[in-house]
């Protein structure tokens, strides 16, 4: 199995032993996968995992139930037990024994072959590249933003940063018809939002007015917290979607004065996400920045942590044949 393995540091490993597909588990072969600010997190150190990276993918089961075989699919990364109390009280995403997908005690798919819970896969539309389709796990999390917060139009919105996923979160919010301004540090990310008549502003030019009715915070960085927080309105909400391998050493005071509704929010529903991806509602495909084989994974990571990149993917298998 050709892998990038995680363990004190990433590297290609050209002869990794091969998944063995538990029990009401198929068996995946990978097109396309990206990297993510997570993958970037874990290689610093965040979680202490060791293993197979890679949580966003696209491929084709090979092996497992025989409805499933031969279709294009994206898998959900929380691999759970629908026993516990998290489980049975239909919060399956906090399960309490959950492994998950190349983050948490399970293998993941910067790999040709990776095993993934029938219950996990999603079938994917002929009309979804499999460059879009690698989106699908990430603009998922996006969505969940707004299961959380209830946005409505002209509600006056902030995204903080605009990376990886501010871009997604910022197209999501977009489409709900709320005021909506990305503040980030990059003009050339900002301008892919521009690109889709969504507004945004350096973060050195933004006077934190406390006007916003809702923040999402997807900077990764404690002096985006920060901004957030003072950009959030009292009794507002701050949205948090980034997890950090250093502890942020942010001021919460403002929060405390401000009453403000301090939210985390992870993963989301895909069926949303490949439904927006099928109607040609969101475009992912000026975010990808480069595409590389599985064997450049050094180089593919230190892409991937370069400002004006945005996202990288990795090509792994031709879509048929083997
Ligand atoms: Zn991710
Ligand atoms: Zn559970």
């Amino acid at each position: 199995l050709h892998a990038i393995v995680f363990d004190r540091q990433v590297r290609f490993e050209p002869n990794h032993p091969d998944p063995t597909p538990g029990s009401g588990e198929a068996l995946v072969r990978v097109h396309q996968a990206g990297i993510c600010a997570t993958d970037l997190e874990i290689a610093k150190g965040y979680g202490g995992f060791r293993g197979v990276l890679g949580h966003e993918m696209v491929g084709t089961v090979l092996e497992g139930p025989r409805n499933w075989r031969g279709q294009r699919v994206a898998c959900e990364i929380n691999c759970v037990c629908r026993k516990c109390d998290m489980c049975l009280s239909g919060l399956s995403t906090h399960c309490r024994n959950r492994t998950v997908m190349g983050i948490t005690g399970r293998d993941g798919c910067f790999a040709d072959l990776v095993a993934v819970p029938e219950a996990n896969l999603h079938g994917v539309p002929d009309n979804i590249s499999d460059e879009e389709a690698v989106f699908i796990e990430p603009l998922a999390a996006a969505y969940q933003v707004i299961k959380q917060v209830p946005v409505e139009p002209r509600m006056n919105v902030a995204v903080v940063g605009s990376g990886r996923l501010g871009l997604l979160v910022a197209q999501v919010l977009a489409a709900t018809g709320c005021r909506l301004e990305v503040i980030g540090r990059n003009p050339r990310t900002l301008d892919q939002c521009e690109k889709k008549g969504i507004m945004t502003r350096l973060a050195d030019e933004v006077a934190p007015r406390a006007d916003r009715e809702v923040v999402v915070d997807c900077s990764g960085s404690p002096a985006g917290l920060e901004l957030a927080l003072g950009l959030v309105r009292p009794r507002g909400t701050v949205v948090l979607k980034s997890t950090h391998a250093d502890r942020p050493a942010a001021n919460l005071s403002p929060a405390v004065v401000n009453e403000v509704t301090i939210l985390g929010s992870r993963c989301g529903p895909f069926p949303e996400a490949i439904n927006a991806l099928a109607r040609k509602q969101i475009d992912v495909r000026p975010m990808i920045s480069r595409t590389l084989p599985l064997e450049q994974a050094a180089q593919a990571f230190e892409a991937a942590a370069a400002p004006d990149n945005i996202k990288i993917l990795l090509k792994i298998n031709p879509p048929s044949g083997r």
